[in-house]
Parts: structure tokens; C-alpha cells; sequence
């Protein structure tokens, strides 16, 4: 029988790669393996509807109300059902799926991944953010739940695959590997002067304007160690980062006697997401191949916090834990925003962060998120204080 898969966040950049992987299922001889149930999206509606026809889903969901007639009318005739608005994207999640691939972008896919999971549904997961904003709690709802969270997120996959069949005890720790961004081997002047465009240039990954800019200023892979933290339950003193500018090796697990254990492949998102909704199978067929002649060297080195401040920040929070992280992620998000917006500059995104941890510890509100809620509660204090940080600057 088809495994049954929604989408949530199918017009961005991990959301086209299922939509690729869910085409060539269409295809496939023998007919296809998943049937697509829905697919949501924001605002791009024009988009949402091709995607609805081309991967033949059930139904279709746009979060921004307003262009409920515009979808209504792109899907006319088609017999895919059509809705609008934050509840109706919660409700699609919450519809019975063998997987929900969560790939909206940033907290906004907190409220939509947690309902799939009350649903009962397990969850492919790209937002990382839900891990950050919301960790321990998410983590215990699915748990409550019986619910798997499968890691989209190359790193996590890569680790995922690697701790199968492996006793924690024996593992010594865990490496996550980072391409460094555009920007590794620009000096801390340069990196002030940085523009938008220039951050949006990614050297190995094709991906979103939020991720591309964490990735830059190495943000990435600092909520990486705390997503790391919650999926795998390794303390922060067992996560590492190494920087490996080829990004042909995903992650490392290092064991006690010395064994360091790699998984490699093509940076190619439809990889992991192939991995997710096939679990605990595995793709029939590649979607990229890497030559490893051809790269012929794969090179890694040390991060540098001093010239990448977002990463020891970051690392801080983990360590810091309780609602730490919450704030860390919403002061971010706001602070990626401004500065696509050119309202701030590069090297201003981990100092407001810093300065919204600050604040926020100040205002005694660090405490534990005890619900998903209570962590959405939080995310919306520490963009507040964010905001008017910004209004100050
Ligand atoms: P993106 O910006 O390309 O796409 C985001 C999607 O979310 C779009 O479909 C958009 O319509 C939808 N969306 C945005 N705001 C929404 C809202 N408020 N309500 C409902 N839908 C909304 O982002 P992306 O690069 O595909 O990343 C998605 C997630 O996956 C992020 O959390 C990112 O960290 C994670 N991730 C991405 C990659 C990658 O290669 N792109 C790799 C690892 C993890
Ligand atoms: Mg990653």
C-alpha cells in the first residue's frame, strides 16, 4: 500500500526537493510508493496550486487567508480541496499520514509540526527551529505521542544513520560538520562589510534565504548542536563541529576506541528526505551520486568563534539550556530578517542575539519551557525584546 505523505512548506527549498522525489515516485514502475494526502504553504499560492496538480495531493493549504480565492480558482476543476489560514495548515498536519514532512521555515512551523504529532503522525523533520524553540517539550509530546522523528537535516541524518544498532555507551562523541559558509576565510573586517547578496551565496547547499544567512554567519550549525542535543541526547560536551568546506561528509561519530565513523554523499537534500519518508527502508534508486575520485581531497579545520561569534553563543545557550535556546532562535530569526531587509548589518545578527539573551536573563524569563505552548509563549517575549532592541539600534 502507498505510504501516505503531507507536506508542510512545499513551495521552499526542501519542500521543491520532496516535491521532486514525490514526481518521480509518480513514475515509478510498479506505481508509485507515497500518495501525497496535502501540501501547505505561506503566501507563494500560484506555486502551492502547481505543486498541489503536479504531485496529485488531496488537498491544498495557504496560510495567508487573503488569497483563499486566488488557490480556490488556480485548483478550479482539478478535485483538490482547498483551504486558507494558520488553523487550516494545523489541521492538514493533523490529517492521518505515514509521514509529515515539517519544512516550513523557522517557529512559524512549531504550532503545525505539534499537531501532526498529536495526531499521532510521524514527522520527517527539516524545521530545526522546533528543536530550538521548543525542545524538550516537543521532544516529550512525541514521546507521549509514540511519535518518530525522523532528521531531515543532513548532519542529523547522517548521524541517525550512523547510530544504528550502536550502544550510546561506546560512542565518544558526536562531530557535525559545517562548509563554513561563504565567508570562511574572510577576516573580521571583511565580515562587517559583508552584503546581503554575498551571504545569499552559498558555496555548496542550494537552500532558503533564513538557513543560507545562518549558515553564513555560522548560526547554522550552532542550533545544529542543540538540535543535535535533543535528537540523539548526547551531552553538549560529547557535540563537536568541524569544518569541512567540500560538505561531502555530513557528520562524524566518534567511538571510545578511537573509531571515527563517516557518512558521506552528494550535498543533495533529496538524499535525507528520501532516507525520512522511506525509513526504515531505504530508496530504490539515488537522486545524486558523488564521485569521490573526482573531488579527489576532502579537507576539514577548526571553526573560529572569535571571527564567528553566533556559533559560541549558541553553544553557550545549549549549555545554558531552560528557555535559553527559545530566545536564542527568536532573536535570530528577527535578526536574519533585518538584516535581508538591510536594516542591520552582518555582524549586528549575533550581537543582538547576544544582547536579546541578556536582556531576557535580566527579565528573569529563562526559565524551562514546560509545554510547546509555554516555549511559543516565550519565542514571542524575546521577539519583543528583539524588536526593540532593533527600534534602539
Ligand atoms: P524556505 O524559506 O525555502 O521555505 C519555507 C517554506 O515554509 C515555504 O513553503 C513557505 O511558504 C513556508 N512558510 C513560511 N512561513 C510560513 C508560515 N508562517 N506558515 C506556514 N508556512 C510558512 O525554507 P527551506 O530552506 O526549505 O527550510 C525549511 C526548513 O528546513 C528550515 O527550518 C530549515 O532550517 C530547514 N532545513 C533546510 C535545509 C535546506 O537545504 N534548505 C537543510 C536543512 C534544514
Ligand atoms: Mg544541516
Amino acid at each position: 500500500m502507498a505510504r501516505i505523505v503531507t507536506i508542510l512548506g512545499a513551495t521552499g527549498s526542501i519542500g521543491k526537493s520532496t516535491v521532486d522525489l514525490m514526481e518521480r515516485d509518480l513514475a515509478r514502475e510498479g506505481g508509485p510508493a507515497f500518495k501525497v494526502r496535502a501540501v501547505t504553504a505561506g503566501t507563494k499560492v500560484d506555486e502551492l496550486a502547481d505543486v498541489a496538480r503536479r504531485v496529485k495531493a488531496e488537498s491544498a493549504v495557504i496560510r495567508d487567508k487573503s488569497r483563499y480565492g486566488r488557490l480556490k480558482e488556480a485548483l478550479d476543476g482539478s478535485g483538490i480541496r482547498v483551504s486558507a489560514g494558520d488553523d487550516a495548515v494545523c489541521e492538514a498536519a493533523a490529517e492521518p499520514a505515514d509521514r509529515v514532512l515539517s519544512a516550513i521555515v523557522g517557529a512559524a512551523g512549531v504550532a503545525p509540526t505539534a499537531a501532526a504529532i498529536r495526531a499521532g503522525n510521524d514527522i520527517a523533520l527539516a524545521n530545526k527551529e522546533c528543536l530550538i524553540c521548543a525542545g524538550s517539550s516537543f521532544m516529550a509530546l512525541a514521546r507521549e505521542k509514540g511519535v518518530r522523528i525522523l532528521p531531515v537535516d543532513s548532519e542529523h541524518n547522517a548521524i541517525f544513520q550512523l547510530l544504528v544498532d550502536v550502544d550510546p555507551a561506546s560512542v565518544d562523541r558526536l562531530v557535525l560538520t559545517a562548509s563554513g559558509g561563504p565567508f570562511r576565510a574572510k577576516s573580521a573586517d571583511e565580515l562587517a562589510k559583508v552584503t546581503v547578496d554575498e551571504a545569499l551565496h552559498h558555496p555548496t547547499w542550494s537552500m532558503g534565504p533564513k538557513i543560507t544567512v545562518d549558515s553564513a554567519t555560522l548560526m547554522n550549525k550552532g542550533l545544529e548542536l542543540i538540535e543535535a542535543r535533543h535528537l540523539f541526547g548526547f551531552p553538549p560536551e560529547q557535540l563537536g563541529v568541524l569544518i569541512h568546506p567540500q560538505s561531502k561528509v555530513h557528520a562524524f561519530v566518534v567511538f571510545r576506541d578511537g573509531s571515527w565513523h563517516g557518512e558521506l554523499g552528494a550535498p543533495d537534500m533529496r538524499r535525507p528526505i528520501d532516507y525520512c519518508l522511506n525509513w526504515p527502508d531505504r530508496a530504490e534508486r539515488a537522486t545524486s551520486h558523488l564521485d569521490l575520485a573526482e573531488v579527489g581531497t576532502l579537507s576539514f579545520e577548526k571553526p573560529d568563534s572569535e571571527r564567528f561569534p553566533a556559533l559560541r553563543i549558541a553553544r553557550e545557550a545549549m549549555v545554558a539550556g531552560r528557555g535559553a535556546p527559545t530566545v536564542l532562535n527568536a532573536a535570530n530569526e528577527i535578526a536574519v530578517a533585518a538584516f535581508l531587509d538591510r536594516r542591520i548589518g552582518f555582524m549586528t545578527i549575533p550581537q543582538l542575539v547576544e544582547r536579546v539573551l541578556e536582556e531576557a536573563d535580566k527579565a528573569g524569563l529563562l526559565h524551562e519551557p514546560a509545554t510547546v505552548e509555554a516555549a511559543l509563549v516565550l519565542d514571542g517575549q524575546a521577539r519583543d525584546l528583539a524588536a526593540g532592541r532593533l527600534l534602539a539600534a
